[in-house]
């Protein structure tokens, strides 16, 4: 339902919060955030508000990052619980990902992930990504390639944020039928499917079209279309306000 990213010199657990809270008002029924550091990904999800999810973090502390992304759920497929709640990270620890929308097709690609031994560990459509795109990387595929392919192979309305255990500098997003809007900031970046996400950090942002995938870091970002040719995406200056 709501989802942000976020790498910069900030730490990265409060500005993902913050970001879900400023989306309550979307809706949402589970909150979960996860980080990129030196030492990988660490994550944190929790059924019910934001509250829980705060109090879990303080209970059970993860390491803050300069790197993560953060989504509030509104489920459509699987039950409103703890181990359902996104992120969702592949079996192999690689990968952590978060999903907006639904994945049409999700069961005939389930099928061939059991068939081929990968534990599935939620009742999502949203893990099938999060699988498919942890075996490419570790097959040696950059994330954005990796993104690329299994975008190609979904069908249905998404927009997903994907990290890589490996990389706590890089974080990649993809839009079919569902919003997707980067925030440029000064040394930092944002992505979000709402810009009320990070409108109290920048308000210089750019919406992605599409079929289109973007590769950010704090410095900047890359848009392709989903077969690797560069593209644009729209950039606007959001001069409402909320
Ligand atoms: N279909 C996904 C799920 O049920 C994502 C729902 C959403 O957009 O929050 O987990």
């Amino acid at each position: 339902c709501g989802i942000i990213g976020y790498v910069g010199p900030q730490g990265a657990q409060r500005v993902l919060v913050d970001a879900l809270r400023r989306m309550e008002y979307r809706g949402y029924d589970s909150a979960g955030i996860a980080l990129v550091g030196p030492d990988g990904i660490a994550s944190a999800k929790k059924a019910g508000k934001l509250v829980n999810l705060e109090n879990e973090l303080e209970a059970s502390p993860i390491k803050d990052a300069n790197l993560g992304i953060g989504h509030t759920r509104w489920a459509t497929h699987g039950a409103p619980s703890d181990a359902n709640a996104h992120p969702h990270v592949s079996a192999n620890g690689r990968v952590a990902l978060i999903h907006n929308g639904i994945i049409e097709n999700f069961a005939s690609l389930k099928a061939e992930l059991v068939a081929e031994g990968v534990p599935f560990k939620s009742e999502t459509d949203s893990e099938v990504a999060a699988q498919m795109l942890g075996r490419e990387v570790e097959r040696g595929a950059s994330l954005a390639d990796a993104l690329r392919a299994v975008s190609r192979r979904l069908e249905g309305a998404f927009t997903l944020v994907a990290v890589d255990a490996d990389d706590t500098g890089t974080l990649v997003a993809s839009r079919r039928n569902s919003p997707l809007v980067v925030g440029v900031g000064e040394g930092e970046m944002f992505v979000a499917s709402d810009v009320a996400a990070f409108i109290e950090h920048t308000r210089e942002a750019v919406e992605m079209g599409q079929d289109e995938v973007v590769e950010v870091t704090a410095s900047g970002y890359r848009v392709t279309d989903f077969r690797g040719n560069e593209t644009q995406g729209k950039p606007y200056h959001v001069d409402w306000d909320l």
